[in-house]
């Protein structure tokens, strides 16, 4: 099967500042992908070379076995939640969530039916009509993530999407994302983390960074219960 997402050898260099090594890495259809590893270890850098948020030093990156390294980011036709990415604040609910159909130039009532339709999806319906302060934080995080699928794009990429909530909400929002992944069988996930507790409950497959190197990849149970790495086992043993 042709891959969703496909980094080949991909290395982003910041002046003398390497963020990436050489990486090698898929995510085939319908599977999720947890990309772990300390803060500093190019898990944003990689995510943003996928998104073309940033070009790569060298190395190609292919979505649906196209390369679009030389492409921007709104050709690539993605879904993304990253942490910095926060709603438009003078927008409501619903017109967040409209923004990149209507950009795409989406009928005006197949837009509101898209947009009641992922509302829906992350349980938010009711919400439409409020500006973004008016949620709570983990509400803002539920309707980013629905503006991100709205375009139903085969690809969806979360940055640390939980890190700015609390430790009770962080839970509850992991149940929702894996009631949320069961709804959407054939999106790609790549899942940007530092906590292994979520990419555990989350990924099918774990990807552990280590100083802008992949350390090991690896079906998720088995890289807890036999990493090939020390540095896997610590870091999957550490508690938060
Ligand atoms: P992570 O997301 O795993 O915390 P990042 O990918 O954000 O790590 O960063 C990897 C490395 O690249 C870090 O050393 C970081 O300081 C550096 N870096 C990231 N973005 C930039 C940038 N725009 N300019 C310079 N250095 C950067
Ligand atoms: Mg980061």
């Amino acid at each position: 099967m042709t891959p969703a997402v496909e980094l080949r050898d991909v290395s982003v260099h910041f002046g003398r500042t390497v963020a990436l090594r050489g990486l090698d890495l898929s995510v085939a259809p319908g599977e999720t992908l947890a990309l772990l590893g300390p803060s500093g270890s190019g898990k944003s850098t990689a995510l943003k070379a996928v998104a073309g948020f940033l070009r790569p030093t060298s190395g190609r990156v292919l979505l649906g076995g196209r390369d679009v390294t030389d492409e921007p980011p709104n050709r690539r036709g993605l879904g993304v939640v990253v942490q910095s990415y926060a709603l438009f604040p003078h927008m409501k609910v619903v017109d967040n969530v409209a923004f990149g159909l209507r950009a795409r130039r989406v009928p005006r009532r197949a837009v509101a039916e898209r947009v009641a339709e992922v509302l829906a999806l992350v349980g938010m319906t009711g919400f439409g009509d409020r500006y973004p302060r008016q949620l709570s934080g983990g509400q803002q995080q539920r309707v980013a993530i629905a503006r991100a699928l709205a375009i139903r794009p085969p690809v969806l990429l979360l940055d640390e999407p939980l890190s700015a909530l609390d430790a009770a909400l962080r839970e509850e929002m992991v149940a929702e994302l894996l009631r949320l992944r069961a709804e959407l069988p054939d999106t790609a996930v790549v899942y940007v983390t530092h906590d292994q507790g979520e990419a555990l409950a989350l990924a099918d497959r774990i990807a552990v960074m280590r100083d802008a190197r992949l350390v090991e990849v690896g079906a998720t149970p088995e890289l807890y219960h036999r990493p090939a790495e020390s540095f896997t086992a610590s870091f999957l043993g550490a508690s938060n």
